[in-house]
């Protein structure tokens, strides 16, 4: 009987069990976590599971019999140490062996950190990837505390977002000219550098930390500029690191991260991988795509690999982001966009930004704006670019964009 090995119990991992059980494939399947819990959903530990509004139990993707009612074997707290790519076997940190016939990879990412030498190690400096993350750094989210959040991409400006809610001082550092510069167009940067002005949040750009200051614990921070300020803790948003050890390991390519082809196979045909761990083919590009919907599309496809139905992968990009009463929704991508329109709602704070690279549409950031999310996803699906003086005319019924 075929045996296939899934390592990383997260998103990706468990979608992939999930969707290749549900596909009529009746072999073996092991997956195996390094945490301790069952597969979850990261985004609310940036959000409402951080805010105190959601339980750990609604974390998990399925209920706990899940897996085994479906005859999928999860093995948690389980380390993977090595992976023989020759022998097919992987190794687990006790030193037991488990032999595969087909290995995918769904390893997710870690966040960097910063050095020690600036005072990345101290007590009260905090990344956050998985729910002991967010366990260690929620009981600091206490009104009138002082936070330092280093980084202003989405993941640092969701922790503002529940800081400032939670009555905190708090202050945003990022390096670059402006927050978002690396995923959004200026137009989106501003709309939420209004937004957290507007609750107080201190947003400094283009100011670096120079360094944390405290003996064990932090209590400062130097910031480049030379500006010194007095904080209780620090939160590090400063991106991830696709985690590849396993992949080198065994030996296969890797380029930004564990490569694979538009089947989700790596250099080595019987290994596998999705989600945040690898890459994804992407108009004729080489890309990751850090998301949740990436990471079940992908690892769904490579389930229909492996139970032999030969699927390629067209990602069809979503991402969102929640801040203070802000819905953001993001759909496609905007790689290589040359202009941005800007539709701005009736009501206060409904916004869309398109991005276009000259006459075709890539992506759309709609912030509390469900309906033009939509039919921007749909016309991106479709391949399709309205005039862009429609989207700024206030008078263009959106919907009539879709027809054909
Ligand atoms: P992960 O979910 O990270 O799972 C990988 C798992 O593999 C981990 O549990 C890890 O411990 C395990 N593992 C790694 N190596 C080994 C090993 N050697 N042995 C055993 N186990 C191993 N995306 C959105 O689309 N919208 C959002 O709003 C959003 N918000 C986010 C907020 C936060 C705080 C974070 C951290 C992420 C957010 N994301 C969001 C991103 C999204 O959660 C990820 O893209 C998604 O979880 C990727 O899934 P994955 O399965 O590839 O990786």
């Amino acid at each position: 009987m075929s045996h296939v090995v899934v390592v990383g119990a997260g998103q990706a991992g468990a979608s992939l069990v999930a969707k290749l059980r549900s596909s009529g494939f009746d072999g073996a399947i092991t997956l195996i976590g390094g945490e301790k819990v069952p597969p979850y959903q990261r985004p609310p530990l940036s959000k409402a599971y951080l805010l105190g509004d959601m339980t750990e139990e609604r974390l998990y993707l399925r209920p706990a019999d899940y897996y085994a009612d479906n005859d999928i074997t999860l093995r948690l707290n389980s380390w993977v140490s090595g992976v023989d790519a020759k022998a097919k076997t992987i190794t687990l940190g006790g030193g037991e062996t488990l032999d595969y016939d087909q290995l995918v990879l769904t390893t997710g990412a870690t966040p960097r950190k910063l050095p020690a030498s600036v005072g990345g190690t101290l007590e009260g400096v905090f990344t956050v990837r998985d729910l002991d993350d967010a366990n260690a750094m929620a009981p600091a989210f206490t009104a009138g505390k002082r936070v330092l959040i280093i980084g202003g991409g989405y993941i640092g400006l969701e922790a503002a977002a529940v800081a400032a809610k939670r009555g905190l001082k708090v202050t945003l550092v990022e390096m670059a000219d402006r927050i978002l510069q690396r995923v959004a167009a200026p137009e989106t940067s501003d709309y939420f550098r209004a937004l957290h002005q507007a609750h107080g949040v201190d947003i400094l750009e283009g100011v670096g930390l120079e360094t944390l200051l405290g003996d064990t614990h932090v209590t400062g921070a130097k910031l480049t500029d030379g500006t010194v300020l007095d904080i209780d803790f620090a939160v590090v948003g400063v991106g991830i690191a696709p985690a590849t050890d396993l992949a080198e390991k065994a030996g296969v390519d890797i380029n930004i991260a564990i490569l694979t082809d538009e089947h989700g196979r790596t250099s080595d045909p019987s290994i596998w991988a999705a989600g945040d761990c690898a890459t994804v083919p992407f108009h004729g590009q080489t890309i990751r795509i850090e998301s949740v919907g990436n990471a079940i599309d992908q690892a769904e496809c490579v389930a229909l690999n492996i139970a032999g139905q030969e699927t390629p992968y067209i990602p069809k990009p979503w991402f969102w982001s929640d801040q203070y009463d802000c819905k953001l929704q993001i759909a496609g991508l905007n790689i290589g966009y040359t202009d941005v329109y800007v539709r701005k709602g009736d009501a206060a704070g409904v916004q869309s930004n398109w991005y276009y690279n000259g006459d075709t549409l890539l992506a759309v950031d709609a912030m509390n704006d469900p309906r033009n999310y939509m039919i921007g996803k749909r016309l991106i699906e479709a391949g399709r670019s309205p005039d862009p003086a429609l989207i700024t005319d206030p008078a263009t019924d959106m919907k009539a964009l879709l027809k054909p």
